[in-house]
């Protein structure tokens, strides 16, 4: 039987302020690990430092200036005590529209965050972990880069993007007993999807089986479990959680 506690693990946990990050940090920090989180402000990455009450901190990160990323692998190392075990790359961002008349700017913002974002950290993550001959990246994708959605080919093509990254380096980092996985959120409540009309909510809901829409606690808990020991034969999947809304 496998445990789920994490005591003398860092974890990383990008995009924790709210919504999914938070949940999944704040279950990491329940599990005994030690945890940091991001937020794109400072008051963000404070109120981070409040929830996980002594076990690890809130820093700031932009995913969209890479050009901060060096300094951010050194804050993460101080801040932790050591190099990152588990690499949760969560934060993401939507901006909506027809592709038809998509700007540029909501096209590259949504790739950069979403995608070539979570590339470069883990390439800067991974090698504390390629050292430690151990390691797990975890990476937040969506049913929409499974199934596509309208209005979203930007978000689609980004996260659709990820599982074929995670797939790559899920072989490349194999012998070196790290695993990359992805998790693929249904509709999740919070507060990327309360910006959806009620009619596209609905239209969801009669397509889940499970007959309700997914909680933060459902993907942080599915996160605990790809970053276990239970969970060490599994790599370069994409693990659905979404009610069945996609099988
Ligand atoms: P959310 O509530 O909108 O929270 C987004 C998080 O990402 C916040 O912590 C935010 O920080 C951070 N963030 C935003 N822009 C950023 C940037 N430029 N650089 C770094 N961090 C940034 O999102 P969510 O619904 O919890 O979604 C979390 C992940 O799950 C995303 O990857 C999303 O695509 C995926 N997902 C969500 C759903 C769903 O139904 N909710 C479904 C499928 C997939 P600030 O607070 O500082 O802005």
């Amino acid at each position: 039987m496998f445990s789920l506690d994490f005591t003398g693990k860092v974890v990383l946990v990008t995009g924790a302020s709210r919504g999914i990050g938070k949940v999944i940090a704040q279950s990491f920090a329940a599990a005994n690990a030690t945890v940091i989180g991001t937020a794109t402000s400072q008051s963000g990455a404070d109120s981070i430092s409040e929830y996980l009450a002594g076990k690890g901190c809130g820093l700031v990160l932009n995913a969209l200036a890479p050009e901060t990323f060096e300094d951010f692998v050194t804050q993460v190392e101080e801040k932790a005590g050591g190099k990152v075990d588990i690499l949760v790359n969560n934060a993401g961002i939507t901006r909506d529209g027809l592709f038809m008349k998509m700007k540029d700017e909501d096209w590259n913002a949504v790739i950069s965050c979403n995608l070539t974002a979570v590339a470069k950290l883990s390439q800067l993550f991974m090698r504390g972990m390629m050292r430690k001959r151990a390691g797990r990246i975890i990476n937040i994708t969506s049913v929409v880069g499974e199934m596509g959605n309208f209005g979203q080919c930007n978000y689609a093509a980004a996260k659709a993007g990820l599982i074929g990254f995670t797939k790559s380096l899920a072989r490349e980092l194999g012998a070196r007993n790290i695993t990359v996985n992805c998790i693929a959120p249904g509709f999740i409540e919070s507060d990327m999807t309360s910006a959806l009309n009620d009619e596209i909510k609905e239209g969801y809901l009669k397509n889940i089986p499970l007959g309700a829409f997914g909680q933060g606690q459902d993907i942080a808990d599915a996160t605990l479990f790809l970053a276990s020991d239970g969970a060490k034969y599994i790599t370069g999947t994409t693990l659905d959680v979404n009610g069945g809304l996609y099988m």
